[in-house]
């Protein structure tokens, strides 16, 4: 017979026993005896973890008075060993491994030989399959192939309780390692708690062995083939084609999607008896198994790719499509990805998000403006996400301090809620400055305003007491919209804004897509593959020659604005006329409405961002065209330092406080002198307490900044005497000190500025 034709009837002899309608001791007993015969061995135990003990719950061949009595704690005797690492030992001579315990009920010290495997759940350990032989012997391979495949049955019916009997319950939630800290980067801080969920949420399987394994294999080529289309369809996608990161990884899956290996794998666990789905996981179990005993970075990183493709895989064949968006969320949650982009994380219900985690990230990537603008805490660049979170893990992220807890115990918790208290008073605090006006110590008035792009997010205006929204994104419509948003779904949004806003002022940015804003139904229509999005086809580059999007946004801006005074600001100006060509559409448009005896704004201020150098030396040309500019020190960064915002590579390499871009903001703001135009910031540098100080201090007098920081800034301002500051910020950009962070950080805590 060959392997495969046994390993099926094991198989189909374990089926026979779990469908049958008995006890779960009965049917423990019996697939021990199975095994055992099987293997020709004289010991086959069953562990399962229960309590925090691995149990023996069922055994061939050892004392049966040890059952139910022997425990061993996670780690302890090779068992232990083997639900602790995860791995498989094969051992010809059991007593001469370090971490033999010998335990005399249950008769052992006759068997020499031993090989188990751990029963892994959601990729943790949740009991042990062994067995024993007195002749001191290796399993062959196949042997081992076999009992992992029957642990993995195992696992599944424990999965669906279906070897649970009264009290004697399996832990299949809790893991022995409780307050497992993971560490990351925080790119929006704060507190959080709630129940892990994944973005890709995992599949469940729900049957494991095949009644038909033909059918099994059609379902599974069926699925290569769609997963394949897929990644070629990927590959075609302009965002592609830029080179770097995205690249690699494309080109990893569909080394991955094409591997013959992997595939035929996959086809001889279905010839064992699984199922397709079955068959998949049993082919990334091992793989995580043999990963984990290589320790290679790199090699990490291409195992994360397959298993991305190989969860994809189970998605199609199981037919779970989706992510856990679209299933809605049950609790408050804290979200676990790889990466996500700006719109996947819109669709999630925002009173139970609390919070996000990813393994990527970087702290101007849009995903996480859109947190930050949502008041979701973030932490970045976490690893160990998939072996160390399960599904359903409680967690606190306090990315204040960059950590994830998994599985608090009862003390972190009550530690955590204190600081959660403590946090809640900040903000009342906060709150309380809602209605006072942001004067400095010596008198000047700082315009603090806030950035927005969702009709929801005006409901903060009110709440933080911002000046008004310096800063509207209108392109996150057309970002959490399948299709483009034509003009009238633009206007009524427009207006709606503008009505939230009342008598305070908005400044709506023209559209700026493109970079990482790619919209799929703009880009695959139009856009050739760009390099580098981010120095590309984007924003009013794209606006203007894309002339009907731009009328079409002028129009709706226009008429949401009627008879109300509209500032229209247009992103990554780089040359004067661009400027000149932005503002003559509008006009036109004007002159348009006005023909048609239209109702038409009261006034029209015009303005542009700073986002690119060039233009900073354009400015004496630029600035008698304008009312205002706003200096986006996200990408103006990005280009001043040639280090790509999104990547997650280069997140912490630049600091925002770097003398080079002090000097280049102070030039900036030195060349308004004489000119009646108003001049802000507008990035996420302007929200932060430091970097604010920094720019108070150089001469900028208008942050516009994510509403929660709005608060946290006015507190600041309050604090500062601006020429004491001023004249310390010129003596540091004439000679910087080697740590500016460290020395601006010192000023402030030496005059009782909280900067943190
Ligand atoms: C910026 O670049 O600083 C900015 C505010 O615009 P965005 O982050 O939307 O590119
Ligand atoms: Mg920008």
């Amino acid at each position: 017979m060959t392997a495969a034709a046994s390993a099926r009837q094991i198989l189909t002899r374990l089926h026979e026993v779990m469908a049958g309608r008995t006890h779960a001791q009965y049917k423990l007993d019996r697939v021990v005896e199975i095994i055992a015969e099987s293997l020709s061995s004289e010991v086959c135990s069953i562990y399962l973890l229960r309590e925090g003990a691995l149990e023996l719950y069922a055994t061939q061949g050892l004392n049966p008075e040890a059952v139910h009595v022997t425990r061993l704690a996670v780690g302890e005797g090779l068992t232990g060993t083997i639900a602790n690492n995860i791995e498989t030992l094969n051992l010809a001579e059991a007593k001469a491994h370090p971490d033999f315990a010998y335990r005399p009920e249950t008769g052992e010290e006759q068997f020499h030989s031993f090989a188990g495997v751990p029963i892994v759940y959601r990729e943790r350990a949740v009991g042990v399959l062994c067995v024993q032989h007195v002749d001191p012997r290796r399993y062959e391979d196949v042997e081992i192939e076999a009992l992992q495949t029957t642990a993995m049955v195992l696992s599944e019916l424990i999965a669906h309780k279906e070897l649970v009997d009264g009290e004697s319950v399996i832990d299949l939630e809790i893991s022995h390692v409780e307050n497992d800290i993971l560490e990351g980067l925080p790119l929006v801080k704060g507190l959080a708690a709630g129940q892990a969920v994944f973005h890709q949420p995992r599949i469940e399987i729900d049957q494991v062995v095949a009644e038909d394994v033909e059918a099994e294999r059609q379902r599974v080529y069926r699925a290569f083939d769609k997963m394949r289309d897929q990644i070629d369809a990927l590959a075609r996608e302009p965002e592609f084609g830029k080179g770097g990161e995205h690249v690699e990884v494309l080109e990893t899956y569909k080394m991955f999607a094409y591997d013959e290996g992997w595939s035929r794998r996959i086809n001889e666990a279905i010839d064992s008896g699984l199922t397709a789905e079955a068959a998949i996981e049993r082919v990334q179990q091992r793989t995580r198994m043999r990963m984990r005993e290589i320790d290679d970075p790199l090699l990490a990183d291409r195992m994360h790719d397959l298993e991305d493709l190989s969860n994809r895989l189970l998605r199609i064949v199981s037919g779970q499509l989706g992510t856990a968006a679209t299933q809605g969320l049950r609790r408050d949650t804290v979200l676990f990805a790889r990466n996500l982009g700006p719109a996947e994380l819109l669709e999630y219900d925002r009173r139970r998000l609390k919070g996000v985690v990813l393994e990527e990230g970087s702290l101007t990537a849009h995903v996480v403006i859109v947190a930050r603008a949502m008041g979701v805490p973030v932490l970045g660049r976490v690893s160990g996400l998939r072996t160390r979170v399960a599904e359903g893990d409680e967690v606190i992220l306090d990315a204040d301090h960059g950590t994830v807890t998994l599985r608090p115990n009862q003390q972190v918790l009550e530690a955590f809620e204190t600081r959660f208290a403590r946090s809640r008073e900040k903000q009342a605090a906060y709150a309380e400055l809602r209605d006072v006006e942001p004067f400095t110590r010596d008198g000047t008035r700082i315009t603090v305003m806030m950035n927005a792009g969702l009709r929801d997010d005006m409901s903060a205006l009110a709440m933080s007491g911002a000046d008004g929204v310096g800063l509207f994104r209108t392109e996150f419509q057309f970002l959490v919209s399948s299709t483009l948003p034509q003009r009238d779904r633009q206007m009524r949004l427009y207006r709606d804004v503008l009505d939230a806003a009342g008598d305070k002022p908005v400044i709506f940015r023209t559209v700026d897509i493109g970079g990482d804003k790619a919209v799929p139904y703009l880009d695959t229509a139009v856009a050739e593959r760009d390099e580098n999005p981010a120095m590309g086809w984007r924003a009013l580059r794209l606006s203007l020659e894309r002339e009907g999007l731009l009328k079409a946004q002028a129009r709706a801006l226009l008429e949401a604005a009627a008879g109300r005074s509209l500032s229209v600001m247009f992103p990554m100006v780089s040359e004067p006329w661009e400027f000149d060509a932005g503002k003559k559409v509008f006009e036109d448009q004007l002159a348009f409405q006005r023909d048609r005896r239209r109702q038409v704004p009261e006034t029209i201020r015009y303005g542009c961002m700073l986002e690119v150098p060039a233009l900073a030396d354009m400015l004496d040309v630029l600035l008698p065209k304008l009312s205002f500019v706003s200096v986006g020190t996200n990408d103006l960064t990005q280009f001043l330092f040639a280090a790509d915002r999104a990547n997650p590579k280069l997140a912490e390499r630049y600091d925002w406080l770097s003398p080079a871009i002090l000097r280049f903001l102070a030039r900036v703001s030195r060349s308004f002198v004489g000119h009646d135009v108003q001049l802000g910031v507008c990035g996420e540098m302007g929200g932060r307490r430091l970097e604010a100080l920094a720019l108070l201090g150089i001469g900028y007098r208008r942050l516009s900044i994510t509403p929660a920081a709005v608060g946290p800034i006015k507190e600041l301002v309050r604090k500062v005497d601006l020429g004491e500051l001023t004249a310390q910020m010129s003596r540091w950009l004439a000679a910087p000190p080697p740590d500016m962070r460290g020395a601006l950080q010192q000023w402030a805590g030496e005059r009782d500025i909280e900067v943190e």
